[in-house]
């Protein structure tokens, strides 16, 4: 992000996402990769929870610029006159508050909590997202369930037919009992 308005003629901040067609899946390119396209980026929040255009309005004279940082600070009240831009390469001292405008604005409370398109896609869809701790796989109740499964599948008789095999995974699966698949989606 830089700290002034996009410079003219030269292509806003935005990001890169895939192209999707018309049947909800990427496009690809004749070179065979996905095709990409730069789109502006959703609003930003207010305290107060108004939206906060990250791109200055139709009828202004830089409509659809990005606005830059320090004018994204002061319309949230703050006086970036004497504040540098980023410290360098962004690797700021502690307690990294306020030491620079890009640090200053990715501590505001709508930059820190954005939510993830999971979670978005979920929410509009009445389930709730819980993240599991990275690296702890122990806390993941379906191991719980894997676990199950898997002791009972060493009690079947060995056998090295592929058929026997398959049969043995779906009936030790059917075996999990209902109780501990609860405990995981509840
Ligand atoms: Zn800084």
């Amino acid at each position: 992000m830089s700290i002034k308005p996009t410079a003219e003629g030269k292509p806003t901040f935005g990001v890169e996402v895939n192209v999707i067609g018309d049947d909800g899946k990427p496009v690809y390119g004749p070179n065979g990769k996905v095709l990409k396209q730069k789109i502006c980026m959703a609003d930003a929040k207010f305290s107060d929870g108004s939206p906060q255009s990250l791109y200055f309005p139709a009828g202004h004279p830089q409509e659809g610029v990005f606005k830059g940082t320090a004018i994204l600070l002061q319309e949230r009240g703050f006086d970036v006159t004497d504040l540098r831009t980023q410290c360098p390469h962004f690797k700021c001292k502690p307690p990294m508050l306020d030491c620079c405008c890009c640090r200053l604005l990715y501590n505001q409370p709508d930059f820190c909590d954005v939510e993830s398109m999971l979670e978005t896609h979920c929410k509009a869809r009445g389930f709730q997202v819980l993240f599991l701790p990275k690296f702890h796989c122990e806390l993941n109740l379906i191991e719980q369930c894997w676990g199950y499964a898997k002791r009972e599948y060493r009690k079947f008789p060995a056998s090295s037919l592929e058929a026997d095999l398959e049969r043995n995974v779906v009936n030790a699966l059917d075996m999990v009992p209902l109780v501990c698949m609860r405990r995981f989606f509840m």
